[in-house]
């Protein structure tokens, strides 16, 4: 990290922050990225992407997230892998902390992606990495010939359940509603997929094992009744929050922590931006978060001169 006032520092490495540093370095901004944890974040769990214009035969998050990191590198990319932890302005610059050490800009754009919902319910915390998972493509080889559970109605959980059928002999499918909420697209391949066995309207109310995740335990949304379920893991897809913590002392948050920003991404705080999921209103796609995250450098750009 330099001792120097960037133009731009940008927090998040996924496709929204990867995509304004593309833009950003390209038109000579001085930039500079941080990420905590892999460059392209949360889309390094999708196993396909089929609806990023452009790859027709879909593509796998791991690779896009690698494209687009060589991309903006091509133009000159310099990385933090560290945690921003707080955000401050002075006058007209940035005070940025993070885990590395703190450094100053004349604008941030804020990408920083979203965390995982957890459930909340007993055996979650303590099977966690002992069978209970977020992430489908990562796990899911370790669950060979195996039964497993997936919880959640969305995208995310229908293209996990289905994913998994590659490994596992049996998965079920468990959402509190009789309806998902996932594209028709994807309901529509897990009806025909005989390997997933839908279980709703349940509720999962905790998860059981000794060392390792032996049971899961459900109960009826409808009239309370009890059931179990012998699994070997428990995939958790109920959603994501925006990680906005670090915020909180700069810019007042909606109710669900999201950035509210107008149609160039600048946010109330003149030369803070923010673009993806962390963006009031985002509808969460990977399209979007590049979208929103060229329009934020190109505000920038604007907001500099
Ligand atoms: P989501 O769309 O918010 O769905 C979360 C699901 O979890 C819902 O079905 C919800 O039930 C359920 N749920 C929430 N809290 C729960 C709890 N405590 N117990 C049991 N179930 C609970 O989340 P997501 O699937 O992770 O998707 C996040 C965003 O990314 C969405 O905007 C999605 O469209 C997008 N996404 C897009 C793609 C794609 O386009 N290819 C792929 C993945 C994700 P209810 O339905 O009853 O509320």
């Amino acid at each position: 990290m330099e001792d120097k006032v960037y133009d731009v520092v940008i927090v998040g490495g996924g496709p929204a922050g990867l995509t304004a540093a593309l833009y950003c370095c390209r038109d000579n901004m001085s930039t500079l990225l941080f990420e905590p944890m892999l460059m392209g974040g949360m889309v390094n769990e999708a196993t396909l992407i089929e609806n990023y214009p452009g790859f027709p035969n879909g593509i796998n998050g791991y690779e896009l997230a690698a494209t687009l990191l060589e991309h903006a590198k091509k133009f000159g990319l310099k990385e933090e892998i560290a945690a921003v932890t707080s955000i401050k302005k002075d006058g007209d610059i940035f005070e940025i902390s993070s885990t590395a050490g703190n450094c100053k800009s004349r604008a941030v754009i804020v990408a920083a992606g979203s965390n995982k919902v957890k459930l909340g319910i007993p055996g979650e915390k303590e099977l966690a990495g002992k069978g209970v998972s977020y992430c489908a493509t990562c796990d899911g080889p370790f669950f060979r010939d195996c039964s497993v559970a997936v919880i959640g109605g969305g995208n995310t959980a229908l293209a996990e359940a289905d994913h998994l059928t590659k490994f596992a002999s049996k998965v079920y499918l468990i959402h509190r509603r009789n309806e998902f909420r996932a594209t028709s697209i994807v309901t529509e391949r897990v009806a025909a997929n005989e390997k997933i066995e839908k279980v709703t309207p349940y509720k999962a109310v905790s998860i059981e094992g000794k060392d390792q995740v032996e049971r899961l335990i459900l109960e009826n949304a409808s009239d309370g009744s009890k059931k179990e379920l012998t699994v070997d893991a428990v995939f958790v897809a109920v959603g994501i929050s925006p990680n906005t913590d670090f915020l909180k002392d700069l810019i007042p948050l909606e109710e669900d922590g999201t950035i509210r920003t107008d149609t160039n991404m600048a946010t109330s705080v003149p030369g803070l931006f923010a673009a993806g999921d962390i963006r009031y209103g985002s509808i969460r796609q990977v399209i979007s978060a590049a979208g929103d995250g060229a329009t934020s450098a190109i505000a920038v750009k604007n907001y500099l001169s």
